[in-house]
């Protein structure tokens, strides 16, 4: 029976809700990767221990929304100030086609260890990268990479059976797959890596890229069925920005969460990236069938998307979680950068719509309740467990899976004089100082590194990689 007694941290945000947000500790005894007992507690007979002194501890955020292949596409000059539509076509659109399995498997390995040195735990990364005849297994590509992390890996299977541009003009590698191939490779997928236990180390869900411009109306019905069938839950994007919704009108005169419920995509198994463009009615009918959100606040600042109502949607029932999103509308993949910024956003979102009282508003009283970062905590990693129904996965309390990040604030002067050191993480911004990342118990991260990994070697792969790629383009 393997034990470790982390000791003496500051302070620990449980990722659970109102008083129960905090835990006193300061000790935490892990056991066979389960929490075994919070509290003042003394070390047994042969017990490790992980000293715990002037630092803080979250659960392990669980990252709900990602696109690996795209850390090898950070930042390009030809996309970087576009919006949505425009920034597809130039960047992951125009040099996915190029990428090979070499690239694929290393831009997946640069985002994982990007998000295990930020304290993430579980990643479901929505990979849309196949084509009919693809020559290799991406999808395997992606669990083996994880699971050589030592992290919890959801595979969310992306394509579809339609194409925004006309098939002749598509190279191999963007060619849409008929429904039945789709719906062949999810079933080879989940009798291979899927686990249902509430604690699984892998998952499959179903993903079509996205509802309106993947699959026909049938189709889509169709997917869902086969996915409830076989207890896959559902994820997609869905109303990202303006274009969407003019889409969604013109193909079938309905608003897209509308169209969503009329395709049976709705539901406490369904979760949808971005969700930024929203109608009070969408609002409503997200929350009364507890639909969840990825909510992604860098990759819609970036793209000029939008600030998503995630308030709006917790009031009214939906699950909230936080996504990274891919990293080619996202310079920064990592899961505190994006809950920094969603703290600040939601906060700014509630301002920016607060009017003055001469003219009939409320001053900005909105404004001060619309986040603390105890809400973001909570949103980071137990709402993400929440929406991939990881129950065992996602706070901070006895007999929950060990997973854990614990953070240093003795060597930043970013943290020195803070008063509340348990927000320092997400408060004070900035580079993760991660001391452990444990995941089922289990060290990914040990005195801030990844055993194995080579920064430095992985920074000339990626250069190299990305030279490669780009003289494939031409
Ligand atoms: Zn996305």
């Amino acid at each position: 029976m393997s034990s470790l007694l982390i000791r003496n941290a500051t302070a620990i945000l449980t990722g659970l809700k109102g008083g129960e947000a905090r835990h006193r500790g300061p000790d935490i005894r892990l056991r066979d990767g389960r929490i075994a007992a919070m509290g003042a507690l003394a070390p047994e007979p042969g017990e490790a221990q992980l000293d715990a002194t002037d630092c803080v501890i979250y659960p392990a955020w669980v990252n709900t929304h990602h696109h690996l292949f795209q850390s090898l596409l950070k930042g390009d000059p030809r996309g970087l100030d576009a919006t949505l539509g425009p920034w597809l076509q130039a960047t992951p659109w125009r040099l996915r086609p190029h990428m090979d399995e070499a690239m694929f498997r290393l831009a997946a390995r640069i985002g994982l260890v990007e998000l295990a040195l930020s304290g993430c735990g579980t990643v479901a990364d929505h990979n849309y990268h196949y084509w009919p005849g693809m020559p290799y297994d991406g999808s395997a590509v992606l669990f083996e990479e994880a699971q050589a992390l030592g992290l919890r890996f959801v595979l969310c299977r992306g394509g579809g059976t339609l194409s925004r541009v006309a098939l002749a003009d598509l190279p191999p590698s963007l060619q849409p797959e008929p429904l039945d191939t789709y719906l062949a490779d999810v079933e080879r997928l989940a009798s291979r890596w899927h686990d249902p236990a509430p604690d699984a180390m892998h998952r499959v869900v179903v993903a079509p890229t996205t509802p309106p411009h993947a699959m026909r109306p049938d189709e889509l019905r169709e997917t869902a069925a086969f996915a409830r069938a076989r207890g896959l839950r559902l994820h997609s994007h869905l109303s990202e920005t303006v274009a969407y919704q003019d889409t969604v009108h013109d193909l079938h005169r309905m608003k897209p969460v509308q169209f969503c419920q009329s395709v049976d995509w709705l539901g406490p198994d369904v979760w949808f990236a971005h969700l930024v463009k929203l109608d009070p009615d969408e609002i409503a009918l997200l929350g009364a069938t507890g639909t969840g959100i990825a909510h992604c606040p860098q990759s819609n600042g970036r793209l000029g998307s939008g600030i998503a109502p995630v308030r709006q949607l917790e009031a009214a029932g939906a699950a909230v979680s936080i996504g990274v999103d891919g990293a080619a509308s996202n310079e920064a993949a990592d899961m505190l950068s994006e809950t920094h910024a969603a703290w600040l956003l939601q906060r700014a979102r509630a301002g920016d719509a607060a009017v003055a009282r001469y003219r009939g508003g409320q001053g900005e009283a909105q404004a001060a309740a619309a986040a603390t970062v105890e809400d973001v905590v909570r949103w980071g990693t137990a709402g993400g467990a929440q929406v991939l129904g990881l129950d065992a996965v996602g706070t901070l309390q006895p007999g929950q899976a060990a997973d854990l990040a614990i953070y240093r604030l003795d060597d930043d002067p970013r943290y020195f004089g803070l008063h509340d050191p348990a927000i320092g993480p997400v408060a004070s911004g900035g580079a993760a100082h991660l001391h452990a990342l444990l995941v089922a118990g289990q060290p990914v991260v040990s005195q801030g590194r990844l055993p194995g990994i080579d920064l430095r070697d992985l920074g000339q792969q990626a250069r190299r990689e990305v030279r490669r790629l780009l003289a494939s383009v031409g």
